[in-house]
Order: C-alpha cells, then structure tokens, then sequence
C-alpha cells in the first residue's frame, strides 16, 4: 500500500505429521501473472512479487520438501492469504465453512468482486469447519483442529470477512495467536500507537460486517493489554509485530 510498508506474515508449524502453513500470502503463480491472478487490486495493494519470499521457496529454503506441508489452515479467504496454495497442490487447506460459502460456494455480489477464483482454479482439498466448541479465551465459537494437530485452534473471528477466523497455535512456551486480518496495526489494540490513515480507511471499507469486526477488536485489544506472559498475538500485516513476533521466538 503507497506510503505504509506492509508485511504478509505466514506462520510455519513443525508437527509430529509434517507441516502446517497458518496462511499462504502471494505465490509464485501471482508473482509469474500478477495481472490474471491479483487483478487491479495489484494497483492498490501493490505487493513486492519476489519467488524468494514465497512460502514455498521459503519451506524449501529451510531444507523441507513441498509435499511436507500436509495442511494449509487459512484466516480468510483474500487474494494476499491464499495466493500459495496452488504451491502446494497435496495439502489440505482448512477454512471456516461460512468462509467456504461466501468465497467459493455462494458469494454475493461484493464477494465475487473481492475474491480471485483464479486462485483455486488448481482445485485445493478444501475441509471446512464450523468452530463451535469450547470458546477460547473470551471468543465465543473456537475448534481445536485435532485431524491436523492437537495444538492447532480455529478460533472464529468474522468481520474482516464473513468467515474470518484466527489461528491459536500451542508453540509449548505460549500460545501464538494469529489473527490474520482482524487488525491490521498495533495501535488496533494499545490504544496509543497511530493507525495510519490508509489503514483505518481500508479496514473500514473492506470489511463485510463492521460491528463484528470491531467487536472483535476490542476483545483482541483487551487480552494483549491484559499482557499474559503465556500468549502472543500477531496478525498479517503488521510488520512492527512481526519483528517483535521473531524477537521474542
Ligand atoms: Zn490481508
């Protein structure tokens, strides 16, 4: 975005059944026909297209095969979160039903614009799921992934979309919960930090239900200034809290 530098934060999970991606951001496939796959929206986000900071020349980097990453849990479903997963043809790719349905099933007008189908034309495995389990410290609809791993949560979080949920994932020490596009800034949830003004514009504009989203927000902001030694929360774009996420590692 002009003016605010932002970040595709991808989370890579080692488990005892192979890998598991939190996300996919932008994917060699964009990055070889940006103009097919992203579409105009490449003017206004323009996204840095580099094959090296994809997530499958990353997980490649690091010494893993490709078909290592057995599942793909993803936020939602925007063209910067998904645009990997035709990297990744073998995993499966879990998402909230109600995301399936806006994206890919039955979008409504608004969301046949927002979203690129040519970004699954490859056919991704897609499993859906309905968190309704146990809420997850204070969001009221969570669901532990068990198919995927035991330390896996998909904590229902809509507003940015329809289906937008984030990803609590036990990393042992604490728990890391990212929340994909619930907030685009820190300053979302310490109440101090200025939310630039391209940001507070966007996430008003695109989001499908304001009241959720902001809703979302103010819990959100309440548990990181609660401060728990035992969670950290990121998000995708931020890349302060991403600095701050790898520091802290
Ligand atoms: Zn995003």
């Amino acid at each position: 975005m002009p003016g605010v530098p932002l970040v595709c934060h991808v989370l890579l999970i080692e488990t005892n059944s192979g890998l598991v991606l939190v996300d996919s951001g932008f994917g060699s496939h964009d990055c070889h026909d940006p103009a097919q796959r992203i579409g105009v929206f490449r003017h206004v986000i323009r996204p840095m297209l580099h094959h090296v900071e994809t997530a499958a020349h990353q997980v490649k980097e690091l010494g893993f095969d490709i078909a290592d990453v057995r599942h793909i849990v993803l936020t939602h479903f925007d063209l910067d979160h998904i645009g990997g997963l035709a990297d990744f043809p073998d995993a499966q790719i879990h998402v909230t039903a109600a995301e399936a349905f806006g994206a890919v099933h039955s979008p409504s007008l608004r969301e046949r614009i927002r979203y690129r189908c040519g970004q699954w034309a490859h056919g991704p495995n897609l499993v859906e799921h309905t968190p309704d389990g146990e809420p997850w410290r204070g969001f009221a609809a969570a669901k532990p992934l068990q198919t995927v791993d035991e330390g896996i949560v998909l904590v229902s979080m809509p507003g940015h979309t329809r289906g937008h949920a984030a990803v609590a994932v036990d990393a042992g020490h604490r728990w890391v919960l990212h929340a994909g596009d619930a907030f685009y800034h820190l300053g979302t949830l310490d109440g101090y930090s200025r939310v630039p003004l391209a940001l507070r514009a966007q996430d008003a504009l695109i989001s499908y239900d304001r009241s959720q989203l902001r809703a979302n927000q103010a819990r959100l902001s309440e548990l990181y200034r609660r401060g728990d030694p035992d969670l950290l929360i990121v998000c995708a774009h931020d890349p302060g809290v991403y600095e701050h996420a790898r520091a802290t590692a």
